[in-house]
């Protein structure tokens, strides 16, 4: 049986690309789109049959999985309707606060949930290979991660990016708190040992670019991703949606949804 999913925000460019990649999906169905009350479009039909609604919980009450990419306050209350309704979820909101992160915590005690800052393959892989660089390089190679994202994006630096920066950390052996350097300004002094910087462009309508960089003397490696469709994210979270609605409840993360460690 398909896993039947309400989709947050279907007037948004995730929600738009997950209901344009569900079409002709075995593995899901999507019932129900569900849209805050001041969106364009309610009433509208999304999807075969299927109409944008202000009504969240009788869209919760329609799905086995929501998928939410909206907003950090539209993340934490769907999360707390959702644990009434004990819904699966797969949630790529980024930007979280800590009210939001702890809605979503509360969800996982009660239902299984797959929470990803980044839905594509190649980002996840992207992942393991910056860790065992900066296992094997060590804080003597300086590292840095710069993400390009387009002119919209509210959040900075990206999800995306401090997942990549809390890989090198993790090779690094140490605490990404006390080590990282957010964008620099001002006469900042020379760069400290064991930093990890992360910097933030804006523009244009870049959909994600990130870069791991690791500066050692007269060598550099660097470490790329780049998303040129947001088909990527709404394919990887509509594989979560399916693999998730049959997990015992939890937080899940691509690596499990992917089978990779
Ligand atoms: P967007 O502004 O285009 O869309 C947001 C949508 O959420 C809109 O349709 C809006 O009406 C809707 N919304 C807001 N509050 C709501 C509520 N209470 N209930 C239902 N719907 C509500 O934004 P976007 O570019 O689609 O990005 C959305 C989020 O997804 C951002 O946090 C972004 O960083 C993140 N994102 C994550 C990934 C990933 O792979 N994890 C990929 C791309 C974007």
């Amino acid at each position: 049986m398909p896993a039947r999913v309400c989709v947050l925000g279907p007037s948004g460019r995730m929600g738009r690309a997950v209901l344009e990649a569900a079409l002709g999906r075995d593995d899901v169905r999507i019932a129900a789109a569900v849209d805050r009350p001041e969106a364009g479009g309610l009433g509208a039909e999304v999807t075969g049959g299927v109409c944008a609604s202000a009504d969240l919980d009788a869209g919760l009450l329609a799905c086995d999985v929501y998928i939410d990419f909206t907003a950090p306050a539209a993340t934490g209350a769907v999360a707390v309707a959702a644990a009434r309704h004990r819904r699966a979820a797969v949630i790529g909101t980024t930007g979280l606060g800590p009210a939001e992160e702890a809605a979503v915590e509360q969800l996982a005690r009660v239902a299984p949930i797959v929470v990803a800052a980044n839905f594509s393959l190649g980002v996840n892989l992207v992942l393991g290979l910056v860790q065992k660089a900066a296992r094997a390089l060590g804080p003597a190679w300086d590292a840095e991660v710069v993400e390009t994202h387009h002119r919209a994006k509210r959040d900075a630096p990206s999800g995306t990016a401090l997942m990549i920066a809390r890989a090198i950390a993790a090779g690094h052996g140490v605490d990404y708190e006390r080590v990282k350097r957010h964008t620099r300004d001002g006469d900042v002094g020379p760069r400290p040992h064991g930093e990890i910087g992360v910097s933030s462009v804006r523009g244009g309508d870049v959909i994600g670019e990130h870069t791991a960089y690791f500066f050692g003397a007269a060598e550099r490696l660097e470490i790329s991703h780049r998303a040129t469709s947001r088909a990527i994210f709404a394919i990887g979270a509509l594989r979560a949606a399916a693999w998730v609605a049959g997990q015992p409840p939890g937080r899940y993360d691509m690596l499990d949804v992917l089978g990779l460690e």
